[in-house]
């Protein structure tokens, strides 16, 4: 425990984004559901309790990636661990205290403005979203009202604050936007002397790798950064304003020793895009050699049980079949989910629409080195090369990209009957108009925008995902034959029927048609 005084810089995120999910990284989606009546304390423990508290000492044992790499500059650039501490919201009343100089906070969605967040919340109904809350929570919590730290922010989703002009009413004092490693040290240096922080600190540099330090402790789901940005040049996207890099091999098997030396095995490759690394041609032909040396190089070393790549894509999967199966027998090996009893790989891969106009119009890079008209056929081909090595993608589409109309939603319905027979998990969204994207000052989609097509879109996705995942989900979960049975043809159609109803008297007939055949599938 620190001294009554507290530590100088607390580093720590809200609630939702201190968890592991219970070591699931794509549960981790659920922080953008609304509570609805479940109590904020069950959620707590049941869904998303802390990572882990080191040895008594309070601090966190797991802690979010973009955090780590802040204690690392902080602890390379003049402050020592007794003057930086990372902990989970619970912790901050011993490490707060009148000494406390700043609380730095690293947020992916503190609004609720995230895809997921924007999108479920608003299907599912019951108020703000997870992450939101926590959000607040943390931001009000009452040792920092107390002792009054400077308060900056930073992370993937900091921007939210101030589009939704909240930074001041929270208590924000920098909300720091951009890729915070090239201004985190001027910025706490300052906050930490006492000088004023500017309220917005827009970092616009590109951090080089070689001058990022390595993370020193676990990072949350054994997070290891591979590479940033992308350069596909997709307008709704922000990584791709990003300038791509690869992290060096050898500081990627570093830091994957961190995470096991403190006890994690299994590790995240984040990426925008494994089949990126190492690539150096500009139609983006994939460099086989190096992807399969990094994940080859990742799996050997001592300790690692699992591994599992944040994103890919699918054009280069078409593009050489052979490094897919090559990577996939280390994956498999390797593996953290399963279909059924069967070992199986996955990573995210964005679909976003089976329309070929607005391929061509928002994102004809993204299936380099193929041309956009070919696009349903390398979505259809990727798919069966994928399932062929047991690759089952989760797979997101965005539903209302500006000026969508109703024929290509209607051309994503006719790939969705393409892809029936496919194994995959569907996550449809809403189109959220980014912080620093193209897109930016376009609308998002709305609930009430959503017409009988995009309805009909939205229930296909999960009516496939309760085909293809609702026996697995419930073998899992429910041991007992008898009890699975009774489950799968009596509760659910009958807890269906009174979802449907529930929600057809909230959103109309559209959603109680979309329940009751998800019930049903
Ligand atoms: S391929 Fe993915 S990461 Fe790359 S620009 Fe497109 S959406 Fe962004």
């Amino acid at each position: 425990m620190a001294a009554k005084s507290g530590v100088k810089i607390v580093l720590t995120a809200s609630a939702t984004e201190m968890s592991d999910f219970l070591n699931n990284p794509f549960v981790a989606f659920a922080g953008g559901f609304a509570k609805g009546p479940i109590p904020l304390w069950f959620l707590r423990r049941a869904l998303y309790p802390p990572a882990g508290q080191n040895n008594g000492s309070g601090r966190a044992r797991a802690a979010p990636y973009g955090l780590r790499k802040v204690e690392s500059l902080l602890l390379e650039n003049g402050f020592d661990e007794s003057e930086v501490a990372v902990v989970h919201p619970s912790n901050l009343d011993s490490f707060v205290g009148p000494d406390t100089k700043v609380v730095g906070i690293s947020s992916m969605d503190p609004t609720g403005m995230a895809y997921v967040s924007k999108t479920y919340s608003s299907i599912v109904g019951g108020g703000e979203p997870l992450n939101a809350i926590e959000f607040k929570n943390l931001i009000r919590h009452r040792s920092i009202r107390k002792y009054k730290p400077k308060v900056i922010v930073g992370g993937f989703g900091s921007w939210q604050l101030e589009r939704k002009k909240v930074a001041e009413s929270y208590g924000v004092d920098c909300v720091v936007i951009g890729e915070g490693e090239t201004v985190v040290n001027e910025v706490f240096r300052k906050a930490v002397n006492g000088e004023p922080v500017p309220r917005i600190v827009r970092a616009t540099g590109f951090a080089n790798h070689d001058r990022v330090p390595l993370i020193k402790h676990t990072a949350i789901h054994g997070c290891v950064e591979i590479s940033r940005g992308c350069g596909r040049n997709c307008q709704f996207c922000t990584p791709t304003m990003q300038k791509r890099r690869d992290v060096p091999l050898d500081k990627i098997l570093k830091e994957v020793e961190v995470n096991t030396r403190e006890g994690g095995s299994r590790i995240t490759l984040v990426t925008e895009d494994l089949f990126l690394y190492g690539m150096k041609d500009t139609r983006f032909v994939p460099n086989r050699e190096a992807i399969v040396r990094l994940v080859k190089s990742v799996a050997a070393v001592s300790g690692v049980k699992g591994v599992q790549p944040s994103h890919s894509s699918l054009a280069p999967v078409v593009a050489d079949p052979g490094m897919v199966k090559d990577i996939a027998e280390i994956l498999i090996a390797h593996n953290w989910y399963y279909h059924g009893s069967k070992p199986i790989v996955t990573s995210e891969i964005g679909l976003e629409t089976g329309s070929v106009r607005l391929m061509r119009k928002y994102m004809a890079g993204k299936m380099l080195p193929f041309k956009p008209e070919q696009w349903q056929e390398v979505v259809t081909q990727a798919f069966g090369i994928m399932n062929d090595v047991d690759w089952y993608p989760l797979v997101t589409l965005i539903i209302g990209l500006p000026e969508e109309r109703e024929d290509d939603v209607v051309e994503t319905l006719e790939l969705m009957d393409e892809l029936h027979d496919f194994n995959a998990f569907y996550v449809p969204l809403f189109f959220v108009p980014l912080e620093n994207c193209l897109l930016m000052n376009n609308q998002g989609t709305e609930l009430d925008t959503l017409t009988k097509a995009r309805w009909e879109l939205f229930t296909r996705c999960w009516e496939y995902n309760v085909r293809i995942w609702g026996d697995t989900f419930l073998e899992h979960r429910i041991p007992s034959p008898l009890l699975f049975k009774f489950v799968k043809h009596v509760a659910i159609p009958f807890g269906g029927k009174v979802a449907s109803v529930y929600y057809g008297m909230k959103h109309g007939e559209e959603m109680e048609k979309a329940i009751w055949r998800m019930a049903m599938a």
